[in-house]
């Protein structure tokens, strides 16, 4: 059976203070539930920090991004290597954020996944389609595309150690959250995609989370169909109340 899976995105907030100060909270509330896998993705900065607060609770440590190549001349990257050496469980790749701000492509998002699997952290990466790809009925042929190009060149044995995000673009921070029906019937399709490469046993063994305004009052819905294994939450990740309700939804 696959374990629900929640993750904290922080995007670019939260100082090493502040960050401790969140896990410090989080610990006195956090109680571990039995199938349910939680971690937060917090700045470069603050994961070192932050993986000493979480030692002995359960909660992984993610980041939001890496380089795909293990070292050299790339000014302003982190290595896989570097994320592995000071402890970081997870990393985020191919968030829209990314694709829409620095650049990320399908093919940069393939080379990072299979540089994660290599290096041996937990990928989660992120699909999902614009509010215009949405309105022209585009979503699946644009999702399906995203899937495949991820997974170029991942062998099958791979994929229960894979993370998908589908995160919806108008969803992400705007308040605006996919009914528990479209997050179901994307995340289903996902599945189908990554069946149809793999076969269904395998297809069955893949994490699939949902992203965009998740919180407390809408978590439960989402989180109980039966393709979304969990969510990747931005907004209500930053506050150690709202992340423990999602994770108890
Ligand atoms: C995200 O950035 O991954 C996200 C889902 O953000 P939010 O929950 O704030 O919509």
């Amino acid at each position: 059976m696959r374990k629900k899976f929640i993750c904290g995105n922080w995007k670019m907030n939260k100082t090493v203070e502040e960050a401790v100060l969140f896990a410090n909270e989080f610990r006195q509330i956090y109680m571990p539930v039995a199938n349910r896998k939680v971690a937060v993705a917090a700045p470069f900065t603050a994961l070192f920090s932050l993986k000493l607060c979480f030692e002995g609770s359960g909660v992984g440590v993610g980041a939001q991004n890496m380089h795909f190549e293990d070292s050299g001349a790339f000014t302003g990257e982190i290595s896989a290597p570097m994320l592995k050496e000071i402890g970081v469980d997870y990393v985020i790749i191919g968030h829209s954020e990314r694709r829409q701000y620095f650049g990320e492509t399908d093919e940069t998002v393939n080379k990072k996944l299979k540089k994660a699997l290599e290096a041996g952290l937990g990928p989660i990466v992120c699909v999902g389609e614009s509010l215009e790809q949405r309105e022209a009925g585009t979503q699946f042929d644009l999702v399906g595309a995203q899937v495949k190009a991820a997974f170029e060149g991942v062998v099958a044995e791979d994929i229960e150690k894979i993370t998908l995000a589908y995160e919806p673009i108008w969803a992400i921070g705007t308040g605006r959250t996919a009914t528990a029906e479209q997050a179901q019937e994307m995340c289903a399709f996902i599945r189908k995609t990554a069946a149809n490469i793999y076969g269904a046993e395998t297809a069955e063994k893949l994490t699939i989370q949902y992203g965009g305004s998740v919180k407390p009052s809408n978590a439960a819905e989402l989180l109980t169909q039966p393709d979304i294994d969990g969510a990747l939450v931005g907004g209500a990740s930053l506050k150690p109340a709202d992340f423990w309700g999602i994770i108890n939804y």
